[in-house]
């Protein structure tokens, strides 16, 4: 009997490969940082389902919610509540989507834990992930300096 244990992809080690995240919390890969703090780093998402989607972090390396201890828990999502009205703010959207995915069939791309921050509009869906494609720089660096203002 499989587990409970969420899934990666078949034939895939994502680790073996380095993992994207941790070298953005370690300062060797870009990214359009918004907030920053002892447990948690908020950087945009390189392919946004909305303006203003942004990815909240723990800075220490954890595949799955369930393996990141209670403390860091409530850190990480302290540190969402933040983003997510910064974010809102930012782009005057009317709501906000949190989404953490758990394994490859919940559509886990990247085993380091994120939680997703998505703006919604009255009336909008957003961007399926496969429909989302990268965004240039510039507007990234755009709508990051909005939300880190509005974190102030
Ligand atoms: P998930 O499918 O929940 O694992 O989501 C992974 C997310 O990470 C996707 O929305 C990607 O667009 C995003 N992503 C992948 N690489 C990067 C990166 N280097 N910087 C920012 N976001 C990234
Ligand atoms: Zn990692």
């Amino acid at each position: 009997m499989r587990g409970a244990e969420p899934q990666r992809r078949p034939g895939k080690d994502i680790m073996t490969e380095g993992c994207i995240f941790c070298r953005i919390v370690a300062g060797e890969a870009p990214a359009y940082v918004v907030y920053e703090d002892g447990t948690a780093l908020a950087f945009m998402d390189i392919r946004p389902l909305e303006e203003g989607h942004t990815l909240v972090i723990p800075k220490r390396h954890y595949a799955y919610l369930h393996e990141v201890p209670d403390e860091e828990v409530a850190q990480l999502f302290t540190a969402v509540k933040r983003v997510a009205r910064a974010a809102m703010e930012a782009v005057g959207a009317d709501g906000v989507t949190i989404v953490q995915n758990n394994g490859h069939a919940a559509g886990q791309e990247i085993f380091h834990v994120h939680v997703h921050v998505i703006p919604r509009y009255h009336g909008r869906k957003p961007l399926r992930p496969r429909e989302a494609s990268r965004v240039p720089g510039e507007r990234l660096e755009a709508v990051a300096a909005r939300i880190r203002e509005a974190l102030r």
